[in-house]
C-alpha cells in the first residue's frame, strides 16, 4: 500500500477518501498529534500547501507523502462566499446552513448557482509540490434541505444534472461526482503513471 498522510482531522473526510483510493493502493492515513495547520491563505491551493506543509513539519515516524486538500462552496449570489471561509461561515453545520438560506433569501431561481471546489496538493517530507489538482462539482442551493447523508453544506446543494441534494446520494454516488472525489481520481490516476514508491 502507498501511504500518504493525509492533513486533515476529519475522520469523516478520510474515510470517504479512502474508499475511493484504496482500489488504487492508496491509503491516506492521518497525521502526527502534534498536527496543528494554519489557514491563512487567499486561495483553496494556498491553503491546501499549507497544511500539507504543516503535516510535513510535525512528522516523525519517516513517512515520505503528504497531501492536503481545501475545499468549500462558492454561491454565486453571494460573490463567491463562503468560499475558502466555508467553515467559519458560523459555529455549527446547522447555523452555517441557516445562514446560507438566509442570505439566499431573496435570490431567484436562477440566482441559486453555486459550486462546490476542491484543490489537492500533494508534497514530498521537504515540501516539494510534487502535483496538484482541482476539482469542481456544480449545482444550485436549494429552498431548504433535505437529504441525511454527506456533510456540511450537502443538504442544500442541488447537483446539478441530478435534480437531488448531495445528503441524498448514496456515498458512492457522491464520490463519482463530488469535487473532492474528482480531484482525487486526478490525483490518484497521476500517482499511478508517476514513479512514486
Ligand atoms: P475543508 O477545507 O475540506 O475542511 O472544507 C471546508 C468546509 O467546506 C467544510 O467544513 C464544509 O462546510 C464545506 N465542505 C467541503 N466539502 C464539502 C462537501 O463535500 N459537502 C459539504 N460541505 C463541504
Amino acid at each position: 500500500m502507498f501511504e500518504i498522510v493525509l492533513a486533515s482531522s476529519n475522520e469523516h473526510k478520510i474515510q470517504e477518501m479512502n474508499e475511493i483510493s484504496m482500489p488504487f493502493g492508496v491509503k491516506f492515513i492521518l497525521p502526527d498529534e502534534n498536527f496543528n495547520p494554519t489557514e491563512d491563505g487567499t486561495t483553496f491551493e494556498e491553503n491546501s500547501y499549507s497544511k500539507a506543509l504543516a503535516a510535513a513539519q510535525c512528522e516523525n515516524r519517516g513517512k515520505k507523502y503528504f497531501m492536503a486538500d481545501d475545499s468549500g462552496l462558492c454561491v454565486d449570489f453571494l460573490n463567491g462566499a463562503p468560499g475558502i471561509k466555508s467553515a467559519r461561515y458560523a459555529n455549527t453545520a446547522q447555523e452555517r446552513i441557516n445562514k446560507l438560506l438566509d442570505a439566499l433569501k431573496d435570490a431567484k431561481e436562477n440566482q441559486r448557482g453555486a459550486k462546490f471546489v476542491c484543490s489537492l496538493v500533494l508534497i514530498n517530507a521537504t515540501g516539494q509540490i510534487l502535483n496538484k489538482t482541482l476539482g469542481i462539482c456544480k449545482g444550485k442551493i436549494a429552498h431548504k434541505q433535505s437529504g441525511e447523508g454527506g456533510f456540511g453544506y450537502d443538504p442544500v446543494f442541488v447537483v446539478e444534472n441530478k435534480n437531488k441534494t448531495m445528503a441524498s446520494l448514496a456515498q458512492d454516488e457522491k464520490n463519482r461526482i463530488s469535487h473532492r472525489g474528482r480531484a482525487l481520481m486526478d490525483m490518484l490516476m497521476w500517482i499511478k503513471c508517476s514513479d512514486l514508491k
